[in-house]
């Protein structure tokens, strides 16, 4: 059996735009243990008192899986770690210490024999607080591998159970990584009862290579992230690892905890929440995996679909036909248990106000699928509140003439009116947003995708703003593009003023 280790909520959200808010890490979190992580990597509590406080509302809250954090070798991260995930039904605490001379020279200016100190120091003290400890050597794939054994021998005898060797900087390939792999298997770990982890990044395109070539070496434990989003070029993603290990248990021959129908509405739900859409060509989940527009493909699909199919779409939970759910005359009472179907917890006071929301959009459009009350179950979660509120927007547009957008938002204490032009009316309304917030941000990527088929079909615009250096990502839901466009660029704002 393999360990799923999901680092989404940790790695994964280090990535640009893609952070999260409580609420969002409670659903994500929710969404992970329904798919059958064995253990989750909830932040790290000692960055920011946000991070503190969400690491400890997961571990609150979920029931099956094992809760971490990340700590560094130092007693206040640490404490602060074990104080996060104290109540957790299953805990464990994440130790690291980078361990390549380069990491020494530069970022620790430590030697070796402080480095094994540290190790020897820290994995006692966590020891002494939880017994499920693992311990990583950062930068493992560019240790010189002597060395390497030796940290893993002291960290195994101050107490670690699990023993994870990153490749940090996706440097390595697979056969190298492998042997890294075996050799501290055989010459420090032996039989005794450790799990050995891997946890790779994608800077040359081979972290799921890489942990499946470490897998056959003897790992038995992938960390990853749903979608692959991470640092720079992302990490191993879970969904192309657990198919690789599925679809190939001929070759493998081990298993994984994972219900892989639960694959895509992670996919989605992580899509939704960090507005960061995969490619149409990502493994497992982009949106042309299982399409076939050649003659030939198809052809042979509609023959027998294992002519060109090697996995069964139905098995990631990707469904063929959205259902109608619900309509213009369905009541509170149905609007709740279709949410709660989708997997959402909602308070009475907060169903009144998706209600209304709901109402809105059924005023509009004939039939409600899954996908729009999802997208609006995400609204609502999305939703950064006491800062800015649209109040009103109205829109002039006419062809050959320049639009006029004028939009009054509220921030809290005061309404500010203003008006903006440009080329048509979604140029027009960013650019009254930008005078109304005195040009600090730039807009780096704006999209609009329709969430399910048909003319009256919810628009949801995703966006991409830059103020200091950092990228916010906004998403916005309405039946009126404008609409969305604007409720994006004031949700992106208002996660800036969070931050
Ligand atoms: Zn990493």
């Amino acid at each position: 059996m393999i360990k799923i280790f999901d680092t989404t909520l940790r790695d994964g959200e280090q990535s640009p735009g893609c952070s999260m808010n409580l609420n969002e890490k409670l659903q994500m979190a929710k969404q992970l243990e329904r798919l059958g992580v064995d253990i989750i990597e909830a932040g790290f509590p000692a960055a920011s008192p946000g991070d503190f406080e969400s690491v400890k509302a997961i571990a609150n809250l979920l029931k099956k899986p094992v809760i971490t954090g990340l700590a560094r070798c130092t007693k206040n991260d640490i404490d602060k770690d074990f104080a996060a995930i104290k109540d957790a039904n299953h805990k464990r605490i994440h130790v690291f210490i980078a361990t390549s001379d380069i990491h020494l020279e530069y970022k620790l200016k430590k030697t070796r024999a402080e480095v094994l100190e540290s190790v020897k120091k820290y994995v006692s003290y966590a020891k002494s607080l939880v017994d499920d400890i693992e311990f990583s050597a950062e930068d493992a794939s560019r240790t010189d591998l002597d060395f390497l054994c030796q940290v893993v021998e002291v960290a195994i005898e101050a107490g670690a159970t699990t023993i994870n060797l990153p490749d940090t900087v996706g440097y390595a390939v697979p056969t190298e990584y492998a042997h890294m792999i075996k050799t501290v298997k055989d010459r420090v770990v032996g039989e005794q009862d450790i799990v050995l982890s891997v946890h790779c990044h994608n800077d040359l395109g081979l972290a799921v290579a890489n942990s499946l070539a470490a897998v056959e070496a003897g790992a038995t434990q992938i960390e990853c992230t749903i979608n692959g989003i991470g640092e720079r070029a992302g990490n191993a993603a879970l969904e192309e690892v657990v198919m690789a290990l599925k679809t190939r248990n001929d070759y493998y021959g081990v298993d994984t905890n994972i219900n892989t129908k639960e694959i895509m509405p992670a996919s989605n739900l992580l899509e939704q929440i960090t507005a960061t859409k995969v490619s149409p060509t990502k493994p497992i989940v982009g949106k042309n995996v299982f399409a076939h527009e050649s003659g030939i493909h198809q052809h042979g699909v509609l023959q027998n679909k294992s002519t060109y199919e090697i996995m069964d779409p139905a098995m990631i939970g990707i469904v063929d036909q959205e259902n109608i759910v619900l309509g213009k005359h369905s009541g509170k009472h149905a609007l709740r248990s279709k949410i709660e179907d989708l997997g959402f917890e909602i308070e009475d006071e907060e169903l009144e106000e998706v209600f209304v929301k709901f109402k809105n959009i059924a005023d509009n459009k004939k039939n409600i699928y899954d996908s729009d009350i999802r997208a609006l179950m995400l609204g609502q979660l999305n939703q950064v509140s006491g800062h800015y509120q649209l109040v009103d927007y109205s829109s002039f547009t006419s062809d050959g003439k320049e639009s006029k957008t004028i939009i009054k938002l509220s921030n809290g204490t005061e309404t500010i009116e203003r008006v903006g032009s440009g080329a048509g009316p979604i140029d027009a309304a960013f650019d009254c947003m930008k005078n109304i917030l005195e040009d600090q941000f730039i807009l780096e990527d704006f999209r609009i995708n329709s969430v399910t088929a048909g003319q009256d079909a919810l628009g949801e615009t995703t966006l991409s703003l830059k103020h200091n250096d950092h990228q916010y990502n906004g998403r916005g839901l309405s039946n009126d593009i404008i609409k969305s466009g604007i409720l994006a660029y004031i949700n992106a704002i208002n996660k800036q003023v969070e931050a």
